[in-house]
């Protein structure tokens, strides 16, 4: 199984939750704004971390694209 990652950086606030659920795959700019290092998740649990952090986010940034289908937890604020 693989996914694509990414972070939206118009809807990214930095609260680096991300980072605590895909930490291998995200890296914290000083401010605590994410950016995915690498944009594939492909292994069960890269894939299963990804969509922790989707879904942990709470801006909706964090996107995981599954086969067409894309996980986003919510719409942003
Ligand atoms: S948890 Fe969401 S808003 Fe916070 S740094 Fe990660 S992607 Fe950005």
């Amino acid at each position: 199984m693989s996914v694509s990652v990414r972070i939206d950086p118009t809807r990214c606030r930095g609260h680096a939750i991300c980072a605590l659920f895909f930490g291998d795959g995200v890296e914290l700019d000083q401010w605590g704004f994410g950016r995915v290092t690498d944009g594939t998740a492909d292994t069960d649990r890269l894939v299963r971390r990804a969509r922790r952090a989707a879904a942990a986010c709470p801006n909706g940034a964090f996107i995981v694209h599954d086969d067409g289908v894309t996980l986003a937890a919510r719409s942003g604020a």
